[in-house]
């Protein structure tokens, strides 16, 4: 594992009643990092490789709190154990917050079609909850075990959407909301002015806020996905840790941003008209951005010498996510994925984005590196987890830069 490139992770989700209404098939097979798509037209079988492959299809029962588990249950035949929402935060989203707490921005997004399973992943329903809750429970355990003292620890959360090439402030309330703009700064990087950052001391604040966030969301239904998001949602996380030392505080902040990305869908398989027809296309405008970005980045990787344009200003969601994506952090994708025959054109485009994100340049934010490099030496033992402690030279994002 590579610390310096972006890490991507692919999941595939059971069967909706849509698609067990049409008896569809399971074009997905996975063995360890390989996911297998077969085209049900030919029989074809492609390969692709990710840091991770999540099998989430079958395999699974659902226990008495309602929660989806591998626990009790036959591993299946073309995936192995079912990764249930435990161990996709043990694999993405622990190491989000170890980059956090190393003094990285971190990015974390979902991709993929509607309906593919990013908010599941990323929020969760019910038991089943997501990265961002889990993410939110363990900054807050972390933070009583690590304070000190010497070591403060101070959490803001803030939230916004991008709805139709605008940003939203989902944490004002609705009556003070105005459009909010995307500024360049040469020493802060990108930033969105006026966006209210929420100081939270508690799990229970932090939900809260996320709750009164998601609440405001723009969702409408679509034949794919009763719930369907039609905006992409960022959640930021900023940890700041204030040491101090001999009398004198110095300062590490970290944004963790997770981004839940809105479905990119083809109008005839969702039957949009009108308004819907017109977000798909900024949705699907947007997301063609980020494909483009990405692709830039990839051909930029290969060729060192060449000078590749990035075209980050094409869309507003490649603005905001400059920093994240141009190597001011660390990132990580999380590609949702259909099992079903009738998806596979749309699964197959989200494989091919995933597997040239692969390929992209993620480059370490030097400022953090600095600061982190003058803070590692005092930080370093409450940071480690035990686990990591006692794995010498594991590689970690906790190991002292090298
Ligand atoms: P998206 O955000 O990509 O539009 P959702 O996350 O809302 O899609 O998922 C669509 C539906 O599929 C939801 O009803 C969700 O509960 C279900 N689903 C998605 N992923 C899984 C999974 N890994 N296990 C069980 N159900 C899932
Ligand atoms: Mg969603």
């Amino acid at each position: 594992m590579s610390v310096e490139s972006v890490q991507v992770a692919v999941r595939v989700r059971p069967f909706n009643s849509r698609e067990t209404g049409q008896n569809s098939t399971c074009i997905i097979r996975m063995n360890g990092p390989t996911t297998y798509i077969t085209n049900p037209d030919d029989g074809n079988e492609k390969d692709f490789n990710f840091d991770y492959s999540y099998w989430s299809h079958d395999g699974f029962i659902v226990d008495e709190n309602g929660y989806n588990t591998s626990k009790g249950a036959e591993p299946s035949k073309f995936g192995g154990v079912y990764a249930d929402q435990q161990a996709v935060y043990d694999s993405l989203g622990a190491q989000v917050l170890e980059n956090a707490w190393a003094g990285f921005n971190c990015c974390l997004f979902a991709y993929g079609q509607t309906g593919s399973g990013k908010s599941y992943s990323f929020v969760g329903y019910g038991a089943n909850k997501g990265i961002i809750p889990q993410v939110c429970a363990k900054v807050f355990e972390a933070k009583e075990q690590m304070e000190s003292a010497n070591l403060q620890i101070q959490v803001y959360v803030s939230m916004l959407e991008i709805y139709n090439e605008k940003l939203r402030d989902l944490l004002m309330p609705q009556k003070e909301q105005k459009e909010l703009k995307i500024r360049n700064d040469k020493k802060l990087g990108t930033y969105v002015e006026g966006l209210k950052r929420a100081a939270v001391g508690s799990y229970k604040e932090i939900e809260k806020c996320i709750d009164t966030g998601t609440n405001s969301r723009t969702v409408a239904s679509t034949q794919m996905n009763a719930t369907s998001s039609r905006a992409h949602t960022v959640v930021t996380i900023r940890v700041v840790q204030t040491v101090t030392e001999e009398g004198r505080k110095k300062e590490l902040g970290s944004d963790l941003n997770l981004i839940d990305l809105a479905g990119s869908e083809r109008a005839e398989s969702t039957g949009a008209t009108g308004d819907r027809l017109k977000e798909g296309a900024a949705i699907n405008q947007s997301l063609s951005a980020l494909g483009n970005v990405i692709t830039a980045l990839a051909e930029q990787a290969n060729n060192p010498k060449k000078k590749v344009f990035i075209p980050f200003r094409n869309s507003k969601l490649t603005q905001l996510l400059q920093n994240a994506l141009g190597g001011n952090s660390k990132t990580i994708m999380c590609c949702a994925l259909s099992p079903a025959d009738i998806n596979f054109e749309e699964t197959l485009s989200t494989l091919r984005c995933a597997g040239r994100a692969l390929r992209a340049p993620f480059g370490r934010n030097s400022r953090a590196i600095r600061l982190r490099n003058s803070l590692t030496r005092l930080l370093l033992p409450q940071v480690r987890r035990p686990r990591e402690a006692d794995q010498a030279g594991g590689g970690g994002a906790g190991e002292p830069d090298r």
